[in-house]
């Protein structure tokens, strides 16, 4: 898959799979923490090109697969929440 820098990218992150070795957190500690129970939660869920290549590394270091990420730049009118 290639992504194009610009394009809209949000980190999504399966909690079921994530196996706690924080290998994500260490690479892009901006968008991604453990919580108490040592799961991965998304702190910061936007990536902009300037971190697209960070979040690249730390969706590629996860033993499990736990992360991805997908396109959101086209969701039409770009409300939020
Ligand atoms: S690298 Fe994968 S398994 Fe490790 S904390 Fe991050 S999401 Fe969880």
């Amino acid at each position: 898959m290639v992504i194009g820098l610009g394009e809209k990218m949000r980190i999504e992150a399966n909690r079921n799979l994530c196996q706690s070795y924080g290998n994500c957190v260490v690479i892009a500690p901006d968008h991604l923490d453990l919580d108490e129970e040592g799961l991965v939660t998304v702190t910061s869920s936007d990536v902009s090109s300037a971190d697209l290549e960070t979040v690249q590394a730390a969706v590629r270091s996860c033993p499990v697969h736990a992360l991805r990420l997908v396109d959101d730049s086209d969701d039409g009118n770009g409300s939020h929440g």
